[in-house]
C-alpha cells in the first residue's frame, strides 16, 4: 500500500461489502479512486441480521442517505432497545431493557446509577434499569424515536431492516458514487512474490487487479483467512452458539420500536419487527441441543407447531482473526469475525472496521505505518463486545439445562470480565473499573449497568435494609412523569413509518 494506490477491490457483495463501498467512495472521493466490488450471485449473502445500533444512522447520513429514501425500500422501522425476556430467574427481574441511550436521559441515568449503586450495597432501593430511560417508553408506548423540530433534546437510535434488500439499496447508492459492479467468482489468489496479493482469477477465467483488496467474502473469508493465511481466534469455549434457525411470522400493524431477546433451553430468540414480517430466529449451541429438536422448540415458542412454513437453519463461528488487515488486504463483516448476534452489533464493526482503517490509511499517507495499532484497536473492540455478551450468559441464573449450568460456571471468560464482575459483586462503582480497564468507549457504564442489574445481580428483597433520606433522593413517580411527559413529543411508530416509507 502506497500514496500512488489508485484501485480497490472489494470482494463480496453482502451488507459488509456494500457498506465498505459506501463508505471508502465517499470519504476518498477526492483521491478517485478505481473502486470494483465483486461478488458470485451464485454464492449470495448470508441473508440475516436484521437489527442494528445506533451508528448505522451516523453511517446512512455519512454517505448522503435520507430516512424516506431507504427505509421503504428495506421493509424498515425504528430500533430503541433490547427487551431480554427470561435471561433470569431471579424475582422481579424476569425481564428487562437495554436501551440506546438518548439525551433526555442525562435527567433520569444519575438516578438509575444511584439507585442501582445503593442496592448493591444492601439499601432497599429499586435497582431494575428499564423505568430510567425514554426509549423504555418509547418501546413501551409503541412510539417511533423521531422527535419533532421543537424538541430541545438529541434523539439516537437504531433500525430494523431486511439485509438482502438493504444490501441491494446500498448497491445502488454505491453505484451513484461510482463504484463499480462486476459478477464472478473468485476461484484462485495469486500472491506476488512479498507474499502480497497480486491478482485474482475468476471463474470465468478472468483476471481481476487491483492495488488493495478488501475481504468481503463471509465466513469463507477467501482473501485474509484463505489466501494470506491470518489465523482465526475462536472465542467458542466462552461463546456456545453455532446454529440458528430463522422463521418469518405475521407483522403487527403498529410494532413497538425494539428487538425482544427470549432465552430459550439452549440459547435465544429473536424476534424483531419489519413492516413486512416479524423476523425471528432461535441462536442455539448443537453441542446441546440437535437441530431437528431445537426447531421443534422454536416452533412451540412462537406457536408454529401446526404450520407448514419452512424454517431455515444456519451454521456460524465465533472469533476474530488475528489482524483484519495484512498485507493489502483489509477484511470487514463475517470474513474479519462474528461475535453472536445478541446485542446486533455486527454491522457497527463493519462501519469501525472501515472508518478506522480509511483514518489509519491517511494519517500514515497511505503507507501501513499505522497498521498494528489499528488491528489492535479493531481486535479490542471484537474482545469488547465479546465480553459484554458472554456475561449475559456468565451472570445468568437459569438453570433448567447443562446449556445454561454450563454458561453460569464457566471459568474461561476473561481476566477483563472476570475483573469487572469482581468490581461489581465487591459493590465497587463499576465505571471506575471501566475506566480503569480503557473500556468505557464499548459498551458504556450504562450498559453493563443495565445488564448487571437488569439480570437481578443485587442483593435480594430480605437482604436489604431501608437506608436514609439520602439514599432516598430520587422521587422514582418524578422520574416516571417526566419521562411520560418527554414521550407525548413522539408519534406513534406506524405513523411515523407511513411517513416515511
Ligand atoms: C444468525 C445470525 C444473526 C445475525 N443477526 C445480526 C443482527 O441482528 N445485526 C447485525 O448487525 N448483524 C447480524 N448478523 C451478522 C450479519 O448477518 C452480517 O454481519 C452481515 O450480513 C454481513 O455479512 P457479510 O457481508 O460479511 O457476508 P455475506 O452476507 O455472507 O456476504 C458474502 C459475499 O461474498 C460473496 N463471495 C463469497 N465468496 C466469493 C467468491 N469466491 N467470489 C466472489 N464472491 C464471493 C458472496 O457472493 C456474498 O456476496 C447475524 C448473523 C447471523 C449468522
Amino acid at each position: 500500500m502506497n500514496d500512488s494506490m489508485k484501485s480497490i477491490v472489494i470482494l463480496g457483495g453482502g451488507t459488509a461489502g456494500w457498506i465498505a463501498a459506501n463508505l471508502i467512495a465517499t470519504h476518498w472521493e477526492d483521491k478517485q479512486l478505481d473502486i470494483t466490488l465483486v461478488e458470485a450471485p451464485d454464492i449470495g449473502i448470508i441473508g440475516v441480521g436484521e437489527g442494528s445500533t445506533p451508528p448505522l444512522k451516523t453511517f446512512l447520513e455519512v454517505i448522503g442517505v435520507a430516512e424516506d429514501e431507504w427505509m421503504g425500500r428495506c421493509d424498515a422501522t425504528y430500533k430503541v432497545g433490547i427487551t431480554f425476556r427470561d435471561w433470569s430467574t431471579k424475582p422481579g427481574f424476569d425481564e428487562y431493557f437495554h436501551p440506546f441511550l438518548c439525551q433526555p436521559d442525562e435527567f433520569s441515568v444519575p438516578a438509575f446509577f444511584h439507585n442501582s449503586f445503593l442496592r448493591r450495597q444492601g439499601v432497599d432501593l429499586d435497582g431494575h434499569p428499564s423505568q430510567y430511560f425514554l426509549a423504555w417508553q418509547l418501546a413501551k408506548q409503541r412510539l417511533a424515536p423521531v422527535a419533532p423540530p421543537n424538541f430541545p433534546f438529541e434523539m439516537n437510535y437504531g433500525y430494523h431492516f431486511n439485509s438482502g434488500m438493504l444490501g441491494e439499496f446500498l448497491q445502488e447508492w454505491a453505484a451513484r458514487k461510482g463504484v463499480k459492479y462486476k459478477q464472478a467468482a473468485v476461484t484462485e489468489t495469486v500472491l506476488n512474490e512479498h507474499g502480497y496479493i497480486d491478482y485474482l482469477k475468476t471463474d470465468t477465467e478472468e483476471t481481476i487487479k487491483a492495488d488493495f483488496y478488501v475481504d468481503s467474502t463471509g465466513f469463507r473469508s477467501e482473501l485474509l483467512q484463505k489466501a494470506l493465511g491470518v489465523p482465526f481466534e475462536s472465542c467458542e469455549d466462552v461463546l456456545f452458539n453455532d446454529s440458528a434457525v430463522v422463521f418469518p411470522t405475521e407483522p403487527d400493524e403498529n410494532p413497538s420500536p425494539q428487538t425482544i431477546s427470549t432465552a430459550l433451553k439452549y440459547g435465544w430468540g429473536w424476534k424483531i419487527p419489519l413492516t413486512s414480517r416479524f423476523g425471528n430466529g432461535y441462536v442455539y449451541s448443537s453441542k446441546y441441543v440437535d437441530d431437528d429438536d431445537a426447531e421443534m422448540e422454536f416452533r412451540q415458542h412462537l406457536g408454529l407447531v401446526d404450520s407448514d412454513i419452512e424454517a431455515r437453519r444456519l451454521k456460524f463461528k465465533v472469533g476474530r482473526v488475528k489482524e483484519h488487515w495484512a498485507k493489502n488486504c483489509l477484511a470487514v463483516g463475517l470474513s474479519q469475525g462474528f461475535i453472536e448476534p445478541l446485542e446486533a452489533t455486527a454491522l457497527d464493526m463493519v462501519q469501525e472496521t472501515v472508518v478506522r482503517f480509511i483514518e489509519a490509511a491517511n494519517k500514515g499517507n497511505f503507507t501501513d505505518q499505522y497498521r498494528d495499532e489499528f488491528n489492535e484497536r479493531i481486535s479490542k473492540r471484537f474482545d469488547a463486545v465479546r465480553d459484554y455478551i458472554v456475561c449475559h450468559y456468565r451472570i445468568s441464573s437459569r438453570d433448567d439445562t447443562d446449556y445454561w449450568r454450563d454458561c453460569a460456571t464457566n471459568e474461561k471468560i476473561s481476566r477483563s470480565l472476570r475483573e469487572l464482575l469482581t468490581a461489581w459483586m465487591s459493590g465497587k462503582n463499576i465505571t471506575d473499573e471501566l475506566e480503569r480497564q480503557n473500556l468505557d468507549a464499548y459498551f458504556p457504564s450504562v450498559s453493563w449497568n443495565c445488564l448487571l442489574a437488569g439480570k437481578g445481580i443485587l442483593p435480594s428483597q430480605d437482604q436489604v435494609r431501608p437506608g436514609n433520606e439520602l439514599a432516598h433522593k430520587y422521587d422514582l413517580a418524578k422520574i416516571a412523569s417526566y419521562l411520560e411527559g418527554c414521550a407525548l413529543n413522539f408519534k406513534p411508530h406506524q405513523e411515523q413509518l407511513r411517513a416515511v416509507h
